[in-house]
């Protein structure tokens, strides 16, 4: 351990400041966390927490999603500037124009996106409950916000109609079918894995397609693994399980940089300096937002 993460484990001690983490960061954040993991598990894990101060080493929409279902905290974000692109693709007023005309649809939102996206919506999901959440509503029509490559994998998975508008991760969005055939050349006997954020080509090529945490309990069980998925988890899979053989599918395109804003100089500065952004959130939009999580999180 660097003289740095021992003055960060004893200075939360003494605050009694409770550190939550995203598995896209790097592992030394992981070092001082109390908790790893992907959105959902961090929002679920916060929600027990009994610390009155959780520094979330993360982008913005997942410090909201922490200030929603425990708005008593102190919730903050450790780099102020983290923030996901695709989070707030879509304005507010689009979704409510849009209700305006097609009354009978569902409005779902994927976790990845602003508390006031969330508001306007009937239900959020993450990845791994897209599919679920989904079937379960009465609607046959859904406009689903703002990933359309997930919005076409629920498409497929309930055989609804799913309505999408032209939004999607830059990072998972990034890999091609092409990609993928030469990987599996280049490596044939090893497991293609992709994020359910990729492309639908990408993913029917892949032999298994999850979330960021499935991604990392299927490559567990696996001897040799291609993951087209953001860096960290392959690194971080390589660290915990240097046996295996983790190919991570072109490592540049696949770095979310607003994750790996967050590093261990930012968390010591939270601590030290008074660094990062307090999450404050008009009530109205909490209480909006957090009907729609409560679907989400039910399933
Ligand atoms: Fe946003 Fe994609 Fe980065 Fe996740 S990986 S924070 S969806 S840009």
């Amino acid at each position: 351990m660097t003289e740095k993460t021992d003055k960060i484990l004893s200075l939360k001690k003494e605050k009694n400041i409770y550190i939550t983490s995203h598995l896209y960061l790097m592992p030394e954040v992981s070092k001082v966390s109390d908790f790893t993991g992907d959105t959902l598990a961090i929002v679920k894990d916060s929600m027990n927490v009994e610390q009155d101060t959780i520094v979330v080493c993360a982008v913005r929409f997942i410090a909201e999603m922490v200030k929603i279902m425990s708005p008593q905290k102190k919730v903050i974000l450790a780099h102020p500037d983290a923030t996901c692109p695709m989070a707030g693709q879509i304005l507010p007023f689009r979704l409510r124009a849009y209700r305006e005309e097609h009354p009978d649809d569902a409005i779902v939102a994927y976790i990845n996106t602003t508390a006031a996206l969330k508001a306007e919506c009937d239900a959020c999901v993450t990845t791994a409950t897209a599919v679920d959440v989904c079937s379960k509503l009465p609607n046959e029509r859904i406009l689903f916000i703002p990933d359309r490559n997930i919005g076409e994998k629920i498409q497929r998975g309930t055989g609804k109609q799913v309505e999408t508008w032209n939004c999607y991760c830059p990072i998972h969005n990034s890999v091609s079918y092409e990609d993928i055939k030469l990987a599996k050349e280049l490596w044939s006997n090893a497991k293609v894995v992709a994020h359910l954020g990729c492309r639908e080509e990408v993913c029917i090529a892949a032999d298994f397609c999850g979330a960021a945490g499935q991604i990392y309990e299927y490559c567990k069980e696996q001897q040799e693994v291609i993951i087209a998925a953001e860096v960290s988890l392959g690194k971080r899979l390589q660290e915990e399980y240097p046996d295996k053989i983790i190919h991570t599918l072109i490592p540049d395109l696949l770095t979310c940089n607003h994750m790996k804003l967050t590093s261990i100089d930012t968390i010591y500065r939270v601590l030290f300096e008074h660094y990062g952004t307090e999450i404050e959130l008009p009530d109205d939009v909490m209480g909006r937002a957090r009907k729609s999580v409560w679907n989400m999180l039910e399933v």
